[in-house]
């Protein structure tokens, strides 16, 4: 079965990165087709915003649900020792106005909801437990997927252009072999979530901890509504299964005596019962797309979650995707010098972030070193971590090469040329 075309855009997955352009391509007046293979609300891990995540949630006009919800406000990010010592919190509003210091700590079932909602709402085809199993292809051009929908049969939906915005899983790129592994950045990660763990009070009752362990190891405590926190750690495979320890459980309660502070905190709270791993997390795509085909968020990029970046790029990518495709059809162009511009905005936006992670991972640096010798950088630090990646650091990469050496940009993103050869 074959919708003849009926859709100008389809989107595989109705994550952050898919509902953000799927909204937008709607609200500019275009036939959207959402296709997601869930059922939401559903489960998902990132749950940290970024202050300037503010920017695409206000050109979607989301701003005012945001403040309604009952999502837990983030005015700070702080840091804990090995030994458990906290620093003061760093509050966002001693460098950004109001509107930008005060961010989220999100649960994504529910954020995700309110986002695919919105999709709906300006006029997206949302079908949910609807998987793509394929992209179509004439030649080099994508000109649509095929689906396996609810009842088990399969159909295929054309349009000129197919957003892949599937996640992690990066349906084109490793259907393409695309996907590169970023091999400094081979960490695992595994998480729980507790109820009634301690948290701090009034302004400070979201802030992120960032909780150290030795060899570069570290937790995330993100406190939620409802009164449950979401507690992760991350490290090195080989420290986390050392002494044969393989359970993700048993990995995960062995770490939280590592550190003093995440002992405490969780100390009052219970586990919900539920232990999640992932590992190999950090790649590239070699391509932002080709011709009728554009990657967007996590399909195109995962970075190592260390810094939250991960729902600010996704939702940055949908924004700038949703411009660069209505561009596109308006000029009924969807080749790849299309999408020239956006590939080298979000490549920017990711290789200044992934300098940052990097470093941090890296035994010589430490940020209280860098601003030690580089007081001048600590805005640059500050507005890096806080989302706005498109500015120039060049003197922060200098600074920073004092301390750790600074990647090497990657020669990946730029859409696939018509009938190159694969790089
Ligand atoms: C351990 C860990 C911690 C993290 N912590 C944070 C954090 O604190 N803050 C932060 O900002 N980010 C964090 N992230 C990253 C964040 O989760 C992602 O960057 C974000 O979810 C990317 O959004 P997306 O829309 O690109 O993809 P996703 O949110 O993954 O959405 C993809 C959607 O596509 C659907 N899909 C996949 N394949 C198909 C298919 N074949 N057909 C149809 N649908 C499909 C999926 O069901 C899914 O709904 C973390 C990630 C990890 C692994």
């Amino acid at each position: 079965m074959s919708d003849k075309g009926q859709y100008e855009v389809l989107l595989i997955g109705a994550g952050p990165s898919g509902s953000s352009a799927a909204a937008l391509l709607a609200e500019h007046g275009h036939k959207v087709l959402l296709i997601e293979r869930e059922k939401f609300p559903r489960y998902h891990i990132g749950e940290s915003l970024l202050p300037f995540t503010y920017e695409p949630l206000k050109r979607l006009g989301l701003i005012e649900r945001m403040r309604a919800s009952a999502f837990i406000k983030k005015h700070s990010v702080q840091f804990v020792s090995t030994t458990g010592k906290a620093s003061q919190p760093f509050y966002f509003n001693t460098r950004y106005d109001d509107d930008v210091a005060q961010t989220w700590q999100v649960l994504r079932s529910e954020f995700d909801q309110m986002l695919l909602d919105h999709a709906r709402d300006k006029g997206a085809n949302v079908v949910e437990e609807t998987k793509v199993i394929e992209l179509l292809r004439d030649g080099d051009r994508v000109t649509g997927v095929r689906v396996r929908q609810p009842d088990g049969t399969e159909a295929e939906h054309r349009a000129p252009i197919t957003l892949d915005c599937s996640g992690k899983d990066s349906f084109a790129a490793s259907r393409n072999r695309w996907r590169v592994p970023d091999p400094e950045l081979n960490k695992v990660a595994v998480w729980a979530y507790y109820k009634g763990a301690k948290r701090d009070k009034g302004i400070d009752e979201g802030t992120t901890t960032v909780a150290f362990l030795p060899k570069k190891g570290w937790f995330w405590y993100i406190p939620l509504h409802d009164d449950q926190v979401s507690v992760g750690v991350v490290a090195e495979g080989k420290y986390l299964t050392r002494d044969g320890v393989r359970s993700p459980k048993d990995i995960f309660h062995r770490e939280v005596t590592q550190n003093k502070w995440i002992e405490e905190y969780l100390a009052p709270g219970k586990s919900t019962g539920d232990y999640y791993v992932t590992n190999e997390y950090s790649f590239h795509s070699r391509h932002c797309g080709c011709e009728g085909l554009l990657l967007l968020g996590d399909a195109f990029c995962f970075l190592d979650p260390v810094f939250s970046s991960g729902l600010m790029l996704a939702l940055k990518s949908g924004v700038m995707a949703a411009d660069a495709v209505h561009a596109a059809i308006q000029a009924d162009d969807f080749s790849p010098a299309q999408f020239e511009g956006y590939a080298t905005t979000l490549r920017v936006s990711i290789e200044n972030m992934r300098k940052l992670v990097y470093a941090f991972y890296h035994p010589n640096f430490t940020f209280r070193d860098l601003i030690g010798k580089h007081p001048d950088l600590a805005g640059d630090i500050t507005d890096c971590l806080s989302g706005d990646v498109n500015k120039d650091f060049s003197r922060l990469w200098t600074a920073v090469e004092e301390f750790a050496p600074i990647p090497d940009k990657l020669p990946y993103g730029m859409p696939k040329a018509p009938g190159k050869a694969m790089a």
